[in-house]
């Protein structure tokens, strides 16, 4: 006798095994991932999920509660922004992100999160794709997350290394010169004063010579603290130019603004009172500093900047060290 089955009960039944497979299939990805519903509601939060945010999914799925997983206080996860049509908003909530290229296409972001599961920050690669069913309506919302943590703190510190001098732990010469570059830039654009002060310890040859390269060596670290001493504005640059040569930077500064910064450095670094038996009458560490600072021109180079502030420096020099000679940066010292 043949069996009647009932074929539309089968297709529904394979339906059922196919859903429960793909959640099964989500449920034990090992990247951790997390779906939301067309509502902008949790409907899956999987394993890895969990790991990583130190969450469990049962406090998580059907609430609008994600957000916790990531951030103290509640705010869009990128996921969010594909539900509700924000793209907009990515450059605002995201510390780095690629063009969005239409939601269809879904988002891709970075952030450092502070993982309140967890009680410490991870920086986070993360992912937003939308579903859509036959109709090209939205069903859900795919986003996971790989931890960049290790790969962004190496990235961070090579980059610290190599801008940073060896000796003194300021800005080396390839830092200073790439803001230089951007100061520069900005001054011009934006038509304000900057200043660039060029320093150089006072008969240092000497000083090697009296008490040796070693305790040369401590001599720039003790000037490099001097001047971070002396420089107060957090937007400010101190360099070490090169040798016993520093540098500073002041971004939006008037003439007597640099003047008075220039004359706190030189202060700043004979208060260090370091014994310099080679360094004429005054027997002390001293530095002369030469002052450029102006409107740059949109023909001014990094180099004329430099070059006037080396004019300055040597003036200083020539009129008897340990002093400040400043230069104007436009019509009246013509550098271009
Ligand atoms: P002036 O007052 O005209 O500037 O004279 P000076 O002797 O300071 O100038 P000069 O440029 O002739 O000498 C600079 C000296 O700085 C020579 C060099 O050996 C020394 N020097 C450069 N870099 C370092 C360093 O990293 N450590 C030590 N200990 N000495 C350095
Ligand atoms: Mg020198
Ligand atoms: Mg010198």
């Amino acid at each position: 006798m043949t069996k009647i089955i009932n074929p539309k009960s089968v297709v529904e039944t394979q339906r059922e095994v196919d859903y429960s497979f793909a959640v099964n299939l989500m449920q034990f990805l090992v990247v951790p991932t997390f779906v939301l519903d067309a509502k902008g509601n949790v409907l899956i939060w999987n394993k890895a999920c969990e790991r990583l945010t130190g969450i469990a999914a049962e406090e998580m799925i059907g609430t609008k509660q994600h957000w916790r997983g990531f951030y103290e206080a509640p705010r869009p996860c990128l996921a969010d922004l594909v539900v509700q049509n924000r793209t907009a908003e990515i450059d605002a909530l995201y510390v780095a992100h690629d063009d969005p290229a239409g939601l269809a296409f879904g988002l891709h972001a970075q952030n450092w999160c502070l993982m309140p599961g967890l009680g410490h920050q991870l920086f986070l690669a993360i992912d937003a794709g939308p579903i859509y069913d036959g109709q090209g309506q939205l069903l859900a919302v795919v986003e996971t997350l790989r931890d960049m943590t290790a790969q962004k703190t190496a990235q961070t510190e090579l980059e610290r290394l190599a801008t940073q001098d060896g000796l003194t732990s300021l800005t080396n010469r390839r830092g200073f010169d790439t803001r230089l570059d951007m100061e520069l830039s900005r001054a011009c654009r934006d038509q304000q004063s900057m200043a660039l002060i060029m320093i150089d310890v006072d008969h240092f040859k000497r000083f090697n010579d009296t008490y040796g390269h070693q305790m040369g060596d401590e001599c720039l670290k003790s000037v490099a603290s001097g001047l971070l001493a002396a420089v107060l504005r957090p937007s400010d640059l101190v360099a070490r130019y090169g040798g016993e040569e520093f540098a500073v930077i002041l971004p939006s500064v008037d003439q007597a603004g640099a003047e008075a910064v220039a004359e706190r450095i030189r202060q700043s670094i004979s208060a260090l009172a370091i014994v310099h038996a080679g360094n004429d009458e005054l027997g002390m560490v001293t530095v002369s500093v030469g002052v450029a600072c102006g409107v740059p021109a949109r023909v001014t180079r990094e180099k004329d900047v430099i070059n006037l502030a080396d004019k300055a420096l040597y003036q200083a020099k020539r009129s008897g060290r340990n002093r400040v000679v400043a230069l104007r940066l436009d019509a009246e010292n013509p550098i271009v």
